[in-house]
């Protein structure tokens, strides 16, 4: 009925009306499913962003994660962050919406949050999880694809189109790993002065590395990595 043409992810899509979590249920299922399963609910209760913040998702959105098992180290736990951005981004693109990275793990419209993405990863599987705002409401600060376009967006549409992106974004990610880090980089808000929050670093993001870390120049001149992790930046006023 989707007629996925996809070649991994989307094999199996379960749906549901409703569920906690799309990727607690997807870390759950993984004991048997096969890779590019695809949970995908209408609304999640208990949605959850990095270190337990809560997501909302409010019927209208894509809310989804996928099951991986790519063949990477878990340091290179940020690539398959940096896969979920860069099919976003490009669907987004194919409904005439510019969105743009935020390091780490957010996708920006007008400088507002449009997806976020939540990858957790153990021994040899990644629950790849996505939340897309398209015709919800959204939090204070916060962004959908309607209130981009000024009018609803058929839902099934982008769900398509982001599972085909993925499963694009998936096969590079195996064949060449460094691409991606590439692709997310190019489609990266970077050259801009950042504060990492809760740490005491503030200077220009410049780059991101091999790695995804995001190295960001103090006004001292020293250069700083920072890692992947539960940190977040803060666009500082120049
Ligand atoms: P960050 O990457 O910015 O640190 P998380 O990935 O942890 O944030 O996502 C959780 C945060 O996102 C929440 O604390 C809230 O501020 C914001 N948020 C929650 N729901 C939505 C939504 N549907 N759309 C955009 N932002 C949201």
């Amino acid at each position: 009925m989707l007629s996925l043409q996809t070649s991994i992810v989307g094999r199996k899509v379960i749906y549901l009306r409703e569920v906690e979590s799309t990727n607690d249920l997807a870390k759950l299922l993984a004991l048997h499913e096969d890779e590019g399963t695809v949970i995908v609910a209408d609304r999640q209760t208990r949605g959850r962003g990095r270190i337990g913040r809560r997501w909302e998702s409010p019927e209208g959105g894509v809310w989804m994660s996928v099951i991986l098992r790519p063949p990477l180290v878990l340091e290179d736990l940020p690539k398959v962050v940096f896969m979920g951005a860069v099919a976003v981004v490009e669907t987004l693109e194919k409904f005439g919406i510019p969105g743009k990275v935020k390091w780490p793990n957010d996708v920006l419209v007008e400088g507002r949050k449009i997806a976020g993405i939540l990858a957790e990863g153990k021994a040899g599987t990644v629950v790849l999880g996505i939340g897309l705002n398209v015709n919800n409401p959204v939090p204070e600060g916060a962004i959908s694809m309607k209130d981009v376009l000024g009018s609803n967006v058929p839902l099934v549409d982008v769900f398509r189109t982001l599972i085909a992106r993925l499963d694009e974004a998936y096969s590079l990610l195996k064949e060449r790993p460094a691409s991606i880090v590439e692709k997310a980089k190019s489609r990266m808000i970077l050259g801009v002065p950042v504060i990492v929050v809760g740490e005491d670093i503030e200077g220009i993001a410049e780059d991101i590395d091999e790695f995804g870390r995001l190295i960001v120049r103090k006004p001292s001149g020293e250069v700083v990595k920072v890692v992947y992790g539960d940190l977040s930046i803060r666009f500082a006023q120049r």
